[in-house]
Formats: structure tokens, C-alpha cells, sequence
């Protein structure tokens, strides 16, 4: 009998798995840890997902989600073929690295055509992506701040590939929160020749997005999510917007019913409620700047944030060990331990009560290791 690990694919069993962040099932745990909303969907789409649970779960969803589709095309001023909807943004992404990148080695394939790029540090699922569909991974350094580096500094640099097959750009970034405009991007995706997503998955907590270049640059594709600004992170709808030539490529490569019903009923609802989801993005802006301040009034150093979490360098301990003290105390964060990243915390903007709590936990740490 061969042993089951043989017959697994080299590339398989070399897999470095992206590693997402916990959901322990602990009583009374404050999650900051994964960027979920706060606050509730609205009671409009609650009653919505409710009205469909019934005899019609033994029927497929709309293979194509035309009703999502369409309600989306109105929502942003464009045609529903401009538009793919996936199992939340992450399976759209994979679909662009299978539709637009040559697996490295693949006949006729050349370095640029086989190649994934990406700022560094950015969503630590794209080099995931990559490397399981065997492309050339190209990580290119983040400027000072976490800004994207002139083209020309990008051009000098030589790290830039202006050909790759494919450039994913987390705009506003995670995990910085740093925000970038409109035309430093327009300037960058003029410069490249590949296809480039732009990820814009918390761009509804940023001062400017940058949707208008998918109308204005064929080679441009905006991703969004359901997830974090609409409170849906369960039921997992996000989506492309872009030319129909690249968006029709992704339908192609998609499974057939790739969006469960529920979902795309609860994604419908949304749209028809965005002022309630407007009120709290107000509310999670205010709490994000009070909280910016408290803790840098404690000697934390805390990055200006365009999205729902605070990246920070705490004072008096490693990000480590503060890690671990919050813990003790019911206050999950996130702590990545690339080396570029391991002096940070990264930390969700949650509901008020959750800020205060948190603030609350800090002072009580900091008196300890103080005294
Ligand atoms: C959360 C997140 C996503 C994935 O969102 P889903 O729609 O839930 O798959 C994509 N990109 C970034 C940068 C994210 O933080």
C-alpha cells in the first residue's frame, strides 16, 4: 500500500495554509481580533434571511445571482455583466489567480506571466493563493508609513514586475490601515500592464475609494465584501466589479451555484437598508479615533487608520506579551509573527462598550507591569 501522504501532490504537501484568525468559543469573549462589524445586519435583512428558511432549501440558489447582480449594478452605477459574485471576496480572488496566471513552468508561460504580485505586508492570503496554484510569487516592499512607493521609486527599485499576470493591491492596506487616493493608485495601475485587483475590502471606513478605475481602466478589477462593512462575515457574498471580458472569464472558472441562497438573500436585503449600515460606520469612525487617541495618550504608538482596526506598537512589553495579558483578561487581538510584523498589534474597532473595555484592560495591564 503506498502512504497517503505520497499521493498527495508535492505542491500540496509543501503548503504553507493561510492561518485565519481564531473564533474560539469562549463565554464573554471581546473579538478583536478578525475585523467583524459590531453591530448587527439590519432587522430587514434578518427578517429576510428568516421569511426564505423553509420547504425551498431543497432547491439550488440562482447559479448566476442576477437579482445581486443587478441590485449591485444599481448600487454603483454600472451593468450587471460588469459584475461576479463569489463565496465572499476570498474564492474571487482565487479565481483570478486560476483565470489570469500561467502555473509557473506551463508551456509557453515567461517569468511576467506567471507571476502574483503584492505589497508586503498586505492580506497574507494572496502569497496562499499563489503558491497553491504554483505561481511566482513577487513581494515588493511597502514605503515608509506602509505607502505605496512611487512609480518611479518602483521603476528604480527593480522588486516591481510592470508586467505581472497579476497585482493585487489591499487598498485601503491591512494590516497598516493605511489609505491611499485615488490617483496614486490611477498613476499605478497606468504603469502595469497586468491585470490588477484593486482589494477594497474596508473601503467603506476610508476618506476615497477608488472604484472609478474599473470603469475607466479595462485592466482593473475592484473587489469588495460583504463581510466586514455589512455585518455578514457568516454568509460569505463578496464581488468583482470590472470589464466583462475579465468578469466573464471569472463566470467561466467559477463553480456553478459558487453563492448559497441565504446569502445572496441577505446580500439583496442589504442594499435595500444602507442608511442603517452608514449609521454605523459613523459610529465605528468616532470610536476608532477615540480609541487612536487614548492609546497613544498611554505611550502607544497607533498609525493613522483608514479602516475598522488600529494597528499598534504597545508600550512597556513586546506586542507578545501584550498579547497574552489581554488574553487573560477576555480581549482577543491579532498578532502576526512575520518579522516585519511582530512589534505589532493589530486590533478591531469594536462597539463602544468593547473600546471602552479594552482601554479599561490596558490601564489595569499597564499599572502592573509599572508597579
Ligand atoms: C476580510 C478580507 C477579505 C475577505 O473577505 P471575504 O469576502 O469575507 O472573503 C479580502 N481582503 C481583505 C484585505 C480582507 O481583510
Amino acid at each position: 500500500m503506498p502512504r497517503p501522504q505520497s499521493l498527495v501532490r508535492p505542491l500540496v504537501r509543501a503548503l504553507h495554509p493561510y492561518t485565519p484568525g481564531e473564533q474560539p468559543r469562549v463565554r464573554g469573549l471581546i473579538k478583536l481580533n478578525t475585523n467583524e462589524n459590531p453591530y448587527s445586519p439590519s432587522p430587514k435583512v434578518l427578517d429576510a434571511v428568516r421569511a426564505a428558511v423553509d420547504g425551498r432549501l431543497r432547491l439550488y440558489p440562482d447559479p448566476s445571482a442576477d437579482r445581486l447582480r443587478e441590485g449591485l449594478a444599481r448600487f454603483h452605477g454600472c451593468e450587471p455583466r460588469q459584475v461576479i459574485v463569489g463565496n465572499g471576496s476570498d474564492e474571487l480572488l482565487a479565481l483570478a489567480v486560476r483565470s489570469f496566471v500561467e502555473p509557473a513552468g506551463a508551456h509557453g508561460s515567461t517569468e511576467s506571466r506567471s507571476t502574483v504580485q503584492f505589497f508586503s505586508p498586505s492580506y497574507s492570503l494572496y502569497p496562499v493563493l499563489a503558491a497553491s496554484h504554483g505561481a511566482s510569487v513577487r513581494s515588493v516592499p511597502l514605503a515608509e508609513g506602509f505607502s505605496i512607493p512611487s512609480v518611479g521609486a518602483l521603476r528604480k527599485s527593480g522588486c516591481f514586475d510592470f508586467r505581472a499576470a497579476l497585482t493585487l493591491v489591499t487598498t485601503p492596506n491591512a494590516p497598516s490601515g493605511a489609505g491611499y487616493s485615488r490617483e496614486t493608485l490611477r498613476g499605478l495601475v497606468r504603469a502595469t500592464k497586468g491585470v490588477v485587483v484593486l482589494d477594497e475590502a474596508y473601503v467603506d471606513f476610508a476618506e476615497e475609494d477608488a472604484l472609478q478605475l474599473a470603469f475607466d481602466h479595462p485592466h482593473v478589477l475592484v473587489s469588495r465584501t460583504f463581510s466586514k462593512a455589512y455585518s455578514l462575515c457568516f454568509q460569505r457574498v463578496g464581488y468583482f466589479i470590472g470589464h466583462p471580458d475579465l468578469i466573464g472569464a471569472l463566470h467561466a472558472m467559477r463553480d456553478s451555484y459558487n453563492v448559497n441562497g441565504l446569502g445572496q438573500i441577505a446580500a439583496e436585503a442589504t442594499l435595500r437598508d444602507l442608511p442603517h449600515y452608514r449609521r454605523g460606520f459613523s459610529r465605528i469612525k468616532r470610536t476608532r479615533e477615540h480609541l487612536r487617541t487614548e492609546l497613544a495618550a498611554m505611550g502607544w504608538e497607533v498609525l493613522p487608520s483608514q479602516t475598522n482596526f488600529l494597528m499598534c506598537q504597545p508600550a512597556g512589553a513586546s506586542a507578545r506579551e501584550w498579547l497574552e495579558w489581554l488574553r487573560e483578561r477576555k480581549i482577543l487581538v491579532r498578532w502576526f509573527s512575520a518579522p516585519e510584523l511582530s512589534k505589532w498589534l493589530r486590533i478591531t474597532v469594536g462597539s463602544e462598550a468593547e473600546a471602552e473595555a479594552l482601554l479599561r484592560a490596558v490601564r489595569m495591564v499597564r499599572e502592573t507591569i509599572s508597579g
